[in-house]
């Protein structure tokens, strides 16, 4: 039976069927039935996960996440606003799938890469939309109109030539074009845009007799028998065929074509060209569905067409050579019409064809076209795809970066100016902290903290991502922002990705700010008390609270301030952007401060945070300790364990980290997934310790399961030194700051990510004094020399940044940053790693644009490509 809550929906269409009635029924009498309807969260969840396939869904995930997953709890006025942003999905749904795909002319299908213009829900898009139509004012202003006719129209507007319907070429009928939707061709734009994933180039002709199975290869041959061709009930027909060379026989086999038009297209002695993988079948080698074509008498394999063919994905139902047939029929009839997203003198520069040159040459290669330099993407048509596309994604950082910036005159909404902090103060309140503080700044911090200051003492709000290796002292930094702030009458919010770095936090601002400076800090975290809650809350709204640090919690709709006038987020690559966003805009355009210890290669955070100004913390406190870390092998467990000792016997302390956290359906998950029956966990591990080699020792157990008030309670002993050894998850891989701790032991580290490992043993080397510490990193049997050799990189370097980038290279961007936390925005053609110099390239080029022509009146073509692009998307921009 087919379970519906499991099943894909693959179409607008579905989807849109799928919701109509829930929602009408829960909009009906002015949404009198949102309040009855406590399964709507859970299904619309349900629906989120199934339609993850349809692309606009997938762009606004985390908007219409939003609320569902306490739909029971949430109050109806949330209930309503959930409700509506869904319909407002739905009738999007419903407009684009007004006729079948492929029938007649459906409304304009979206363009592969832009989404339509969303509507009401879709608020950061909308501001967008505004900011660039209002810069511009090339569009006379009008009423706003209806979110859903606003589509429409938008729709509308952007159709073209490109927008025609792919049934409309030639060879198309209806069965074809469903098939091609399926992929989400649907205009000749689609198909223009459906971009080889790889070429194959023939080899030269092989003779048959040299044949081996598994090689790709050509030969040339003439055909010796037929068979096969029918349908035989409910299987694909085959049809095989022989051919001969004066070396030997072959076989070919050709899959869900007609026996018919083979044989037609391939008569017995018709001299023919075979290319493709070689398998063994029944003991005989044959070509598995390979391309073939007849050649003429005379005609060498090398004169033929199609040396290199650009492949594509599969499209179901579609062979591959009608596909690229249909690709070259789109070109002949419709490149002139591709428009131009990058300037052609600005092309020109860089010796790049226009956008049309460069489709058809990436389609259809040029013969003589080096087919080393094609396959790594090398070209010329490939770079200028890659760089249109790198250059308009930046345009949209710059323009918003401008947006961001502008006050008064300049401001496309006319909103006030930030607050102007610490111009006019006397520095009391930092004078004081700076004072109370047991140290002094380093240099690095000195500086990072003028630039700051620069920054609060303009109207114009602050971006500014502060990057510091971990244990750099960002949080001293953070402080002096906020003593500023405070000193200037505002308030300030921190927000710290977990329960127990907002602890920290807390402990470190009351001290510090708070006793220190005389500033009010106070906390907000999930799992308080009401009462606790609300008397926070009101201090908050009456500006009592000078200084609140906490987690997620700060985000929920009733937290409010009096004058918000700075906003300081730490470990800021946990957040989602959105969730930045919101704590942004609980203040009249607050200054904003992002903190992150996982330095970030430039080619990435040209990209995640591109509109921000970026300090860096280049220096370490004075009197650290030097950190040793060595890999040990399996085999030699028991000298890590002795290291510990020793350090336990000196009076200072540890931790023993393990991947999961035991006895618990997630690590059987997780177990599995390693192939192994059993990973050391740290709720077996910590009895083990405390019964064998850590006996006499006061050992301790922290994990992510544990209570918020478990988890600081644990810390709390460990920080006053009544807890020797720390098991542990990675929750302890933040922020934690304990200077005693001097010894590390980090199991099965084959499992982590090299940054990630870099992160945990900051944990460490805090005490000064140059009291070294130790790093040990227990390597599984047999993790593969490539693991080992991974692991290697932290005995060799301590440099966050140079880590950063071995990690990235392994892993790529997606896995490094973790794909959902980090809003990286996909790209079709670019790719982050191999394309960084072009990436910068770009930059300049839209950074200069936008000085230039910061309304884009003179480069309308630039301006509808930045509108098409960022539709919808504007929020992966604006970070903060
Ligand atoms: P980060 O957040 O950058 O990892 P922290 O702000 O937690 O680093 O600082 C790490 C430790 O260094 C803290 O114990 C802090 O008190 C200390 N520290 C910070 N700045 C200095 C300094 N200039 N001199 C000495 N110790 C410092
Ligand atoms: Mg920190």
């Amino acid at each position: 039976m087919a379970d519906n809550r499991l099943r894909p929906i693959g179409s607008r269409r579905e989807l849109a069927a799928v919701l109509r009635r829930p929602l009408e029924f829960a909009s009906r009498n002015g949404y009198a039935n949102a309040a009855l309807v406590d399964g709507l969260g859970a299904f619309l969840s349900g629906v989120l996960a199934r339609a993850s396939g349809i692309a606009e869904v997938r762009a606004l995930a985390d908007e219409l996440a939003d609320g569902l997953s306490d739909w029971g709890a949430a109050p109806v006025p949330r209930r309503v606003e959930i409700v509506r942003r869904w319909t407002t999905l739905l009738e999007s749904a419903s407009e684009g799938a007004g006729a079948a795909p492929g029938h007649q002319s459906s409304p304009s299908p979206p363009p592969r890469v832009a989404k339509p213009a969303p509507a009401e829900w879709a608020k950061h898009a909308r501001v967008q939309a505004k900011e660039l139509s209002a810069t511009a004012r090339a569009t006379p202003k009008k009423r706003k109109p209806k979110p859903a006719a606003a589509a429409a129209a938008a729709a509308r507007r952007t159709r073209g030539p490109l927008d025609t319907p792919v049934i409309e070429l030639k060879g198309v009928g209806p069965k074809i074009a469903d098939r091609l939707a399926v992929r989400g061709l649907r205009a000749v734009r689609d198909l223009l845009w459906f971009l080889p994933r790889r070429y194959s180039v023939r080899p030269p002709p092989a003779q048959i007799a040299d044949l081996q199975a598994g090689d790709e290869a050509a030969v040339v041959g003439r055909v010796r028998a037929h068979q096969g061709g029918w349908a035989r009930r409910g299987r694909r027909p085959t049809f095989r065929m022989d051919i001969e060379d004066a070396s030997g026989v072959v076989g070919v086999r050709f899959f869900g074509l007609s026996g018919g038009f083979l044989t037609r297209r391939f008569p017995l002695g018709e001299r023919v060209l075979v290319a493709g993988k070689v398998e063994e079948y029944r003991d005989r080698l044959e070509f598995s569905h390979p391309e073939a074509s007849p050649l003429a008498e005379g005609e060498s394999a090398a004169d033929a067409e199609g040396r290199i063919t650009p492949v594509y994905l599969d499209v179901d139902g579609v062979a591959p050579g009608s596909l690229r047939r249909l690709i070259a029929a789109a070109l002949d009839g419709f490149a002139d019409a591709v428009p131009d997203g990058v300037p052609t003198s600005m092309a020109e520069a860089r010796g790049l064809p226009s956008a049309a040159t460069a489709l058809e040459l990436v389609h259809r290669p040029a013969g003589d076209a080096d087919a080393a330099d094609l396959v790594a993407l090398r070209t010329h048509s490939w770079r200028r795809l890659i760089f249109e596309e790198l250059f308009i994604f930046q345009m949209g950082i710059a323009l918003r970066r401008r947006a961001s910036r502008a006050v008064g005159d300049d401001d496309p909404d006319g909103a006030a100016g930030a607050p102007v902090l610490g111009r006019s103060d006397d520095g009391e309140v930092l004078g004081r902290y700076l004072r109370a503080l047991p140290f002094e700044l380093t240099a690095a911090q000195s500086r990072v903290l003028a630039e700051i200051r620069g920054d609060l003492s303009q109207a114009s709000p602050m971006n500014r991502l502060l990057q510091g290796d971990v244990g750099s002292g960002k949080t001293a930094v953070a402080m002096a922002a906020a003593a500023v702030a405070v000193g200037a009458g505002a308030q300030v919010a921190v927000m710290a990705p977990t329960e127990l770095l907002a602890a920290q936090h807390l402990r470190t601002f009351r001290q510090q700010l708070g006793e220190g400076a005389g500033a009010a800090v106070a906390e907000l975290v999930g799992g308080m008390r009401k009462r606790a809650r609300s008397d926070e809350l009101r201090r908050l709204l009456a500006g009592t609270t000078d200084v609140v640090v906490g987690t997620h919690a700060l985000l929920q709709d009733d937290v409010a301030f009096r004058q918000l006038g700075l906003v300081i987020v730490d470990e800021q690559h946990r957040f989602g952007v959105r969730q930045r966003l919101a704590l942004r805009q609980k203040g009249q355009r607050p200054h904003v401060l992002v903190m992150t210890a996982t330095p970030i290669p430039r080619s990435l955070s040209l990209t995640l945070y591109g509109d921000l100004d970026v300090s860096v913390i280049d220096e370490r406190p004075p009197g650290r300790g030097p950190v040793v870390t060595e890999v040990v092998p399996e085999a030699r467990r028991d000298h890590a364990y002795q290291r510990v000792c020793e350090e336990l016997d000196a009076g200072r302390q540890a931790y023993m980290v393990y991947p999961v956290v035991g006895d618990g359906p997630d690590d059987a998950a997780k177990a599995e997934a390693a192939g192994r029956d059993e990973l050391r966990a740290a709720t077996t591990m910590v009895e083990e310790l405390r019964a064998g080699p850590l006996r006499g020792h006061t050992v301790g157990l922290i994990h992510g399961r544990m209570s918020p008030s478990e988890k600081e309670a644990v810390m709390a002993d460990f920080s006053a030194g009544r807890i020797g050894a720390l098991v542990a998850t990675t929750v302890i891989e933040v922020g934690i700051d304990v200077p005693s701790a001097t010894v590390m032991v980090v199991e099965h580290a084959e499992r982590f990510g090299l940054a990630q490992l870099h992160q945990l043993r900051g944990r460490i080397g805090r005490g000064g004094q140059g009291v070294a510490s130790l790093c040990l990193l227990i390597a599984s049997d047999a993790p593969g020399r490539n693991a080992e050799e991974r692991l290697r990189t932290l005995e060799r370097t301590d440099d966050g940044f140079a880590i950063a980038e071995a990690d990235l290279l392994q892993r790529g961007p997606g896995e490094f940053l973790g794909v959902r936390q980090s809003g990286l925005p996909r790209f079709e053609v670019a790719d982050l790693l191999r394309d960084g110099d072009v990436l910068r390239d770009a930059r300049e080029a839209a950074f200069e644009l936008v000085d230039a022509d910061p309304s884009l009146r003179r480069h309308p073509k630039v301006r509808e490509a930045v509108e098409e692009r960022w539709a919808g998307n504007v929020e992966l921009v604006e970070v903060g």
